[in-house]
């Protein structure tokens, strides 16, 4: 037997997987059932109390998404994983458990345009105040902690600026104000940067993009890095007082490092609802077993299609941070060494009008609202996915009305070349 601690490619593969006990099968089945049969009164008693892991319902787990979880949590080094709908239910179920009305969280002002739109209407009606900080100013961080400040949100990748954040100095901060540190990580995935080793708490993911990476499946997870003491503060009542519906169990006491796993588990997913659909996990999980492979492309291509096009005449800038002249460059180096990824920006001479035209001419690329599929994509976020934000909101968060976002496949790179080059 091997004692050799498996690489990440085989964790990609491997992690949390085995052959179906009940059949052999190699792949891991598809539990599509909604509901498991109870050995006994005894045991249904003990699954429903906390006082045993089992499965009751699909809402709150399954044996399918059960992999998909153990896998995540692996290949990020978190304790444990709570696969959901969407990323933003992902995003939803941790609030869910860190907020009550009238706290206040952080977040970098460079996220996706949907996060954005999230934490500034739906959460503001549940009574979660966000407060806009700049990734470019770390000092704006600290600025805007109070007293009600529950945690701080950031992208380890920002979309669609392709910038990469300083998780490390932003972890400092958090850790100093006693609060967690939330990183989405869903541009990066696990294959390019591991935010709980630069100090991160929980980590967050849209499963739909590179991790599913086939364009073909919603999804979203939590990762719990089993990093925060919920208990020192009493400022995170759902993990570190007594829940009356579970005779008086104390979550964080009970479940110690994967204490908030659970808690998304069990009061979110319970009562929010937002479950995955097994179908989902398995399509996801298979896809996560190439992820390496693709990923690795998916950089190579989106470093030669930025090069060639910081180079043509119609194009003003390119925000890559994998080119030495990106002003991200060095916390590229740091983060996300194994390259970029392969979402980023370019500015077109030509304004609002030739980002319309461009999205309307190219034909190998698809003109759509996602990032991280097989194939390459293209958008135009003044006019679609940043639609709804202000002028300044749409400047922050690098979606500008000359501003044309690619998300770069794993097509052959002259193919790609080619097409923006006839449309241009
Ligand atoms: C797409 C995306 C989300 C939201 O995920 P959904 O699966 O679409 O709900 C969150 N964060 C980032 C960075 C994304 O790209």
């Amino acid at each position: 037997m091997t004692t050799k601690i498996p690489e990440f490619s085989t964790l990609a593969v491997h992690a949390g997987a085995s052959p179906d006990p009940a059949t052999g099968a190699r792949a891991t089945p598809i539990y599509q059932t909604t509901s498991y049969v109870f050995d006994d009164v005894d045991q249904a008693a003990a699954l429903f109390g906390l006082q045993a892991f089992g499965n009751i319902y699909t809402r709150i787990t399954n044996p399918t998404t059960a992999v998909l979880e153990e896998r995540v949590a692996t290949l990020e080094g978190g304790t444990a994983a709570v696969a959901v709908a969407s990323g933003h239910a992902a995003q939803l179920g941790v609030f869910h458990t860190l907020m009550t009305p009238g706290d206040e969280f952080i977040a970098s002002n460079k996220l996706y345009g949907g996060s954005i739109n999230q934490f500034n209407h739906s959460f503001k009606s549940f009574g979660w105040n966000v407060v806009w900080a700049d990734p470019d100013d770390l000092a704006s961080f600290e600025a805007s902690i109070t007293p009600r400040t529950k945690a701080i949100f950031i992208e380890s990748i920002a979309n669609p600026g392709g910038i990469v954040t300083d998780i490390e100095a932003i972890s400092v901060i958090a850790r100093r104000a006693g609060i967690p540190l939330i990183v989405d990580n869903t541009l990066a995935t696990p294959y390019l940067c591991r935010p709980f080793e630069h100090g991160a708490d929980i980590v967050v993911h849209s499963l739909t993009k590179f991790l599913g990476g086939h364009g073909n499946s919603m999804g979203g997870i939590i990762v719990d890095g089993g990093t925060f003491d919920w208990s020192k503060s009493g400022r995170y009542p759902f993990l570190s007082e007594p829940r009356p519906e579970y005779q008086g169990l104390v979550i964080h006491e009970t479940f110690g490092n994967f204490g908030f796993a659970i808690a998304c588990r069990v009061l979110g997913l319970r009562d929010l609802g937002a479950a995955i659909s097994p179908f989902n996990s398995f399509s996801i999980l298979t896809a996560i077993e190439t992820l390496p492979l693709r990923m690795k492309k998916h950089c190579e291509n989106a470093f030669e299609v930025a090069t060639w096009l910081s180079n043509h005449e119609k194009i003003e800038w390119v925000v890559y941070a994998g080119l030495e002249s990106s002003p991200n460059h060095a916390l590229q180096q740091k983060y996300s060494p194994k390259g970029a990824g392969a979402v980023f920006t370019i500015g077109l001479k030509g304004g609002y009008d030739a980002g319309v035209a461009l999205v309307s001419k190219v034909s190998l690329f698809s003109h759509l609202a996602n990032i991280g599929d097989t194939r390459s994509l293209i958008i135009h976020p003044a006019s679609t996915t940043h639609r709804q934000l202000s002028d300044g909101q749409k400047a922050n968060a690098g979606a500008g009305p000359e501003v044309v976002r690619l998300s770069i496949g794993i097509e052959d790179a002259s193919d790609i070349i080619a097409d923006l080059d006839q449309a241009l």
